[in-house]
């Protein structure tokens, strides 16, 4: 039974502000080893609930959080960027299951630190005309792989968001929203057992099922024009009005290599304070 993580960092324990998440302060690196204790709580019930091989995917900004020092020897981690598929990097090799470990809101949401890639100039991203979270569009590419979500962490209304998108999947709540930059959160010697205990019900799901390949449909809100215009140049991707692109993709694959170059090409015209 082989299973994969994908870590990220903003629905971890005890996160709920900017500089939590963000690369070189202190309070980012106060909770990396909170985060990382997510991880391992989770690899510990994957384990006991049947698990062989664990590959975590680090999956937040920089993609170079979880501390390889303090992770569960089990484990193999991939770390840092440029990865194709990015937050699902490994979707694709034949996995009997997926984690979404830290997950917060889709962008335009309430949720702690909500946000769709870009951590504000996306204001909503839609999939086949549904508003997504990453959380939907990974687990659209997970079935497309014939990969199920077992596991989904995160605040209270990500777990509200998995129940929707991955019905299956076992969730755990480690901080309740209060807004988006505030919660109430348990301590990580409780969270760690929470999570523990959900990753090992949740393997009872664990096991391919049949991949499915459709074509998608992505739209991208942009929170101004010349993000969406930049957007627009590439020759699949449409404007579809002043602030919004939209593309087709014959597979959720394709859909999501496309939406990282839009989100790529959006978060190189961004421009100081105005975005
Ligand atoms: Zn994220």
């Amino acid at each position: 039974m082989r299973i994969m993580i994908s870590a990220d960092m903003e629905g971890a324990t005890g996160v709920t502000w900017t500089a939590d998440v963000a690369i070189g302060t202190p309070e980012w690196q106060r909770l990396r080893p909170v985060f990382t204790g997510d991880v391992n709580a989770c690899i510990t019930g994957l384990y006991a609930g049947g698990a062989t091989s664990v590959l975590v995917n680090e999956a937040h900004s920089t993609q170079r959080n979880i501390l390889l020092e303090d992770l569960d020897p089990r484990a193999v981690m991939l770390t840092g960027k440029h990865k194709p598929l990015s937050m699902m990097q490994g979707i694709d090799s034949g996995l009997d299951g997926v984690v979404f470990l830290g997950y917060h809101t889709a962008a335009g949401l309430d949720g702690v630190l909500s946000h769709t890639y870009l951590p504000n100039q996306i204001t909503g991203v839609w999939l086949d005309g549904t508003r997504a979270s990453e959380g939907r569009l990974n687990a659209a590419l997970a079935a497309e792989h014939g990969v199920p979500v077992l596991l989904v962490t995160g605040d209270n209304l990500t777990c509200d968001d998995a129940n929707d998108y991955a019905p299956h999947a076992t969730t755990v709540a480690v901080k309740e929203c209060v807004s988006r930059y505030a919660a109430i959160c348990k301590p990580p010697a409780i969270t760690a057992q929470e999570i523990t205990t959900a990753a090992t019900t949740a393997m009872t799901h664990a096991g391919r099922t049949t991949a499915t390949t459709t074509p998608h449909r992505i739209e991208v809100e942009f929170d101004a024009s010349h993000l969406a215009a930049a957007a627009a140049v590439i020759p699949t991707v449409d404007q579809i009005d002043i602030r919004t692109v939209g593309f087709n993709a014959t597979t959720m694959t394709d859909a999501m290599k496309a939406f990282k170059i839009v989100t790529a090409i959006a978060s190189g015209a961004v421009e100081g304070s105005y975005g």
